[in-house]
């Protein structure tokens, strides 16, 4: 049995990609009041990207790099009017109550039954702080964990912090690149929980079909069988 389950809190555990694309949606509405003459979508990916090294994850590096964008992209014309209706709109992200997905409060208890379970999400740490808070799932979890990347190390250090070793862990999680592969590489376990949702940067990887300590759960509601059915393969 697996002594330790850690679950990702954004877009597996409740909303939050849903924010980044009103957002983008508002930015698009402002811009198109400027000539603009290059692709919009890629310039505002690429800064993403590249600023992620400067801001890390989350609601107020995006905005950032959204005004950065649009200074850029008119050339310096983009009103300061325009400028405060993204910063609104970070407020709004920054204060919107927790929208749990379905089955995700349901998924939590059941798993509380039988594991030990730490939350583990990246980006701001105050804003991750208040949606963990406000979800009212934290007294479920042992450790939250609030990191900045999720890389092999950071895992590792967690799994060695619960006292376990990499083998007795599973993640659950929506993202491939941040909650799947980085487990596989250190031959832990990992469920993935896609979510329609979910920004482009986590979902350019495979799918690790041939990995036996993978699996795919079509919804959270599948996630407690699919942790017996490993439980069931490890034995
Ligand atoms: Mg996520």
């Amino acid at each position: 049995m697996f002594k330790v389950i850690g679950l990702d809190a954004d877009d597996t555990l409740w909303e939050n990609e849903i924010f980044y694309r009103r957002g983008r949606k508002l930015f698009n509405h402002l811009l198109s009041s400027y000539p603009v003459d290059v692709d919009v979508e890629t310039f505002v990916h690429n800064l993403e990207i590249q600023n992620l090294d400067t801001y890390g994850y989350g609601a107020a590096g995006f905005v950032l790099s959204l005004i950065e964008a649009a200074d850029a992209l008119t050339k310096s014309r983009f009103s300061s009017q325009d400028t405060v209706r993204l910063i609104d709109h970070l407020k709004v992200m920054l204060s919107t109550k927790v929208q749990l997905l379905e089955g995700a409060s349901g998924l939590v208890a059941t798993l509380a039954e039988m594991h030990r379970l730490v939350l583990i999400t990246k980006g701001d740490l105050r804003h991750q702080r208040l949606k963990v808070d406000d979800s009212g799932l934290a007294g479920y979890f042992e450790r939250v964990e609030i990191v900045s990347e999720k890389s092999p190390d950071v895992y590792s250090r967690i799994i060695a912090d619960c006292g376990i070793d990499p083998g007795d862990f599973l993640m659950v999680g929506n993202s491939l690149r941040s909650d799947i592969l980085p487990v596989l590489e250190i031959d832990a376990w990992a469920i993935y929980v896609p979510n329609e949702l979910t920004w482009s940067h986590e979902t350019l990887e495979d799918l690790p079909l041939h990995e036996p300590r993978f699996a795919e759960a079509a919804t959270l509601n599948d996630v407690p069988g699919l942790v017996e059915a490993l439980e069931a393969q490890d034995e």
